[in-house]
């Protein structure tokens, strides 16, 4: 079996109403596949403000749909409710019919001081709600250079690979997004990239065919319509979550196309 691709946009904090209308309505048209293409899913991370909107607009496009496209949070909540002010529940996400959320990614690490263990709160809070996490892992230029980059994804993804159970290994999406190659052009060899994304896997799923054949693993960093294709024909990547490039219908598009 095929594991399905997925290609995430991640808006980050970027973004208006009109946009967010624009973008949905252009994509969910949009037949990301033509014979001979792997099959592939759209998701889309607006800021939270705008899942609502967009969740609107999907339903109305849902007759139309071309390509499986759904919702991602950017983060939420470990909490389920209560005094938390400013924040979003997995609960919540799950009322809005929002379907994954990202957690972990990197600027929530860095600006937010979101470490290891909270992390690991948020996917139980996900799971616990029927909510998709797409877990973000990667590592400083720092760690890259001094060849560190397995020691710390292996620390990153310890708490679920210990608690989380064989299903949930199944379900869970990981992003290998490597701090370095963030929104700055720069990007792994092809090499390094499917080199890493096999070692993920291995890690991840301990020699369990089960969770080995179902686990997708995307790329984030970096990517546009130029390296896309080179990317996505390494065996261990099962798509990407796109930053910067998705924030334009048309590279988006290609992008997925790519796939
Ligand atoms: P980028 O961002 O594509 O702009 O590098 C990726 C991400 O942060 O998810």
């Amino acid at each position: 079996m095929m594991r399905k691709g997925i290609i995430a946009a991640n808006w980050k904090m970027n973004g208006t109403h009109t946009e967010v209308t624009q973008f949905v309505n252009a994509l969910a048209t949009f037949a990301a596949e033509t014979p001979g293409t792997k099959p592939v899913e759209v998701v889309f991370a607006p800021p939270a403000i705008y899942l609502d909107l967009a969740q609107a607009n999907l339903a109305q496009q849902s007759s139309n749909l071309a390509t499986p496209f759904s919702l991602a949070a950017q983060d939420a909540s470990q909490h389920d409710n209560g005094a938390y002010t400013g924040e979003i529940s997995m609960a919540m996400l799950r009322d809005m019919n929002c379907q994954h959320v990202i957690l972990g990614h990197s600027e929530r690490r860095q600006y937010f001081a979101e470490t290891n263990a909270v992390i690991y709160e948020k996917i139980t809070a996900a799971f616990n709600h029927g909510i998709t996490p797409i877990l973000c892992i990667g590592e400083q230029d720092q760690d890259n250079q001094q060849g560190k980059t397995t020691d710390v994804l292996t620390e990153q993804l310890a708490l679920a690979i210990e608690k989380l159970s064989e299903n949930q290994k199944q379900q869970i999406i990981i992003a290998y997004e490597p701090v370095w190659a963030i929104g700055t052009g720069r990007t792994p060899s092809i090499d390094d990239i499917e080199k890493i994304h096999q070692k993920i896997r291995s890690i991840f799923t301990q020699n369990n065919d089960t969770i080995a054949r179902d686990l997708r693993i995307l790329y984030g960093g970096s990517v546009n319509p130029d390296n896309a294709s080179a990317i996505f024909k390494c065996p261990n990547v099962d798509g990407a979550l796109v930053g910067g490039a998705s924030l334009k219908i048309d590279s988006f598009k290609q992008i997925i196309k790519a796939y």
